[in-house]
């Protein structure tokens, strides 16, 4: 068995080292690109979401390496997500593609749900394993995420464009090719040393929170790597979804404490948006209160054209506009999306932030 997973940001940093320490042999697909997407689009219903289009783009890939199982996600709700696996299963099958399928749904009861489905995959391993397994690649998702959260910090304050991005690529290396649990520590410091020796400068930064669309969020190429760009113009960034968060409240029903969850968001919405939607549309108004009372200067929506959830939240999103002051900016994007209209749009919402804290500052 040779087992592939979509990308998804650094997600495969994660599936990878669990499934390795487990003794699953891994087929990481080459990271998302041009050809990825119109690879997947090609034979992607037209109105699916580009997350779909991108998957299916990364197991044809995969399958060229030699992949034959495929794990993904499931779900359940009123968006799309739930059909995800068995369509671009059955779009792989029409196209003469051997894959097997497991899909991974959160558990509805019991956390002993989603343990039993990883079982199938890593056969007569024993349950201890498994859940050494699972907590490493748990632990690596903390790890890829306090390193993102620190680059996001020093991107609008290193002294030389571009250090930040080397050095958190060397970081998520070290990361990345930790195989045991017990080294894990020691790559961490590691990693962190690498991140604290960039040379910064003290500056004023404009603050943005990021919301939408998990996918497009933690994927770079899907949200064309809206979180440096925003960085190399001066702007600290914060998203409402991290990788870690995301997996405990949906694959561990929440157990871990001490991080950010999405109840945290739901009851920030409540002024807005009072139920589920589907995806993470509830989370991006809360996301939006959040960063609205942590004092940011602007909030950004993305989303995949067609995103049922985030469509709802985006119509709602005018109102706490209005009632708070709050620069809100949407951006959808989808397999005609462009760099250059991106970054006109970036660089006008940022000098309007600007324009708008120098405002502030005159009327204090
Ligand atoms: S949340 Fe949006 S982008 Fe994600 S699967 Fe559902 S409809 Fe598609």
């Amino acid at each position: 068995m040779k087992v592939t997973f979509p990308h998804m940001g650094n997600l495969w940093i994660c599936l990878n080292a669990m499934l390795q320490y487990l003794g699953v042999e891994t087929v990481v697909p080459p990271p998302s690109t041009k050809k990825t997407l119109s690879l997947g689009s090609k034979h992607s219903p037209e109105f699916s979401c580009m997350p779909f289009k991108l998957n299916l783009g990364n197991f044809m890939e995969a399958s060229e390496l030699g992949a034959d199982t495929i794990i993904m996600a499931g779900g359940c709700g009123p968006c799309r997500f739930g059909y995800y696996a068995q369509v671009e299963h059955e779009i792989l099958c029409d196209l003469g593609y051997n894959y097997k399928l497991v899909v991974l749904e959160p558990p509805e009861k019991h956390i002993s749900q989603l343990l039993s489905r990883i079982k199938y995959i890593t056969g007569n391993r024993s349950w201890f394993e498994v859940i050494r397994g699972i907590r490493f690649g748990f632990a690596k998702s903390r790890a890829v995420d306090d390193l993102e959260i620190m680059a996001m910090k020093l991107r609008p304050r290193e002294k030389s464009p571009g250090h930040t991005d080397t050095a958190l690529t060397e970081a998520l290396k070290l990361i990345a090719e930790t195989r045991r649990p017990e080294h894990l520590q020691e790559s961490q410091n590691n990693s962190a040393e690498i991140m604290k020796s960039i040379p910064t400068e003290s500056r004023q930064v404009l603050k943005v929170g990021l919301v939408g669309e998990i996918y497009t969020l933690l994927e770079p190429f899907a949200n064309m790597d809206i979180e440096r760009k925003l960085g190399r113009l001066g702007v600290e960034v914060d998203r409402s979804i991290y990788l870690s968060q995301w997996v405990n409240d949906h694959l561990f029903m929440g157990l871990v404490k001490g991080l950010r969850s999405s109840s945290l968001y739901q009851r920030c919405s409540a002024p807005y948006l009072r139920h589920f939607v589907g995806g993470h549309g509830q989370e991006t108004l809360g996301g939006a209160v959040y960063y609205n009372n942590a004092g940011f200067d602007g909030v950004i929506q993305i989303l995949p054209f067609t995103c049922m959830p985030e469509i709802v939240a985006q119509s709602v999103l005018p109102s706490f506009s209005q009632d708070t002051g709050m620069p809100v900016m949407t951006l959808i994007v989808d397999e005609q999306s462009g760099e250059a209209g991106l970054m006109t749009r970036l660089e006008a919402f940022v000098d309007l932030l600007a324009e708008n804290r120098d405002r502030k500052k005159e009327l204090a």
